[in-house]
């Protein structure tokens, strides 16, 4: 079984995924930005129940992050039946996730190029 470890910077907070993610992408959006501190979001999914979350988190919205660190940690889908996890949480890294689409790509940085053979949404992905 593919397990992937992660946690903060200063290791309060701890999470093991199982299994593959759903899906992995990128986020441009203003809200991403901020929560990350930088221009874009790297994330990947999981269904909420192959991620065990060790360690107490405070919250912003959906979005935990380590009350002792600051580091942003995952996001939970609402109602929360999906983890977001952002790429640069797991302990091994460069991982093997490479994003399958980009977000709010209107919110780009204009010296950032789209990643190449990857879908590209002007805003959020259209709803199934
Ligand atoms: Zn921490
Ligand atoms: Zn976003």
């Amino acid at each position: 079984m593919e397990t992937r470890q992660g946690g903060c910077n200063c290791g309060a907070v701890r999470l093991q995924a199982e299994g593959p993610p759903l899906r992995t992408g990128l986020c441009h959006c203003l809200t991403c930005r901020k929560a990350t501190g930088s221009v874009f979001n790297a994330f990947a999914v999981w269904p909420r129940d192959r991620v065990a979350v060790t360690g107490d988190t405070r919250h912003w919205e959906n979005r935990h992050f380590c009350p002792g660190c600051g580091s942003s940690v995952f996001a939970l889908s609402e109602p929360e039946y999906e983890i977001e996890i952002y790429l640069g949480s797991f302990d091994a890294g460069p991982g093997d996730l490479p994003p399958v689409y980009e977000l709010w790509v209107k919110r780009r940085e204009g010296w950032l190029p789209p990643l190449p053979g990857v879908a590209q949404h002007v805003e959020d992905r259209p709803q199934p």
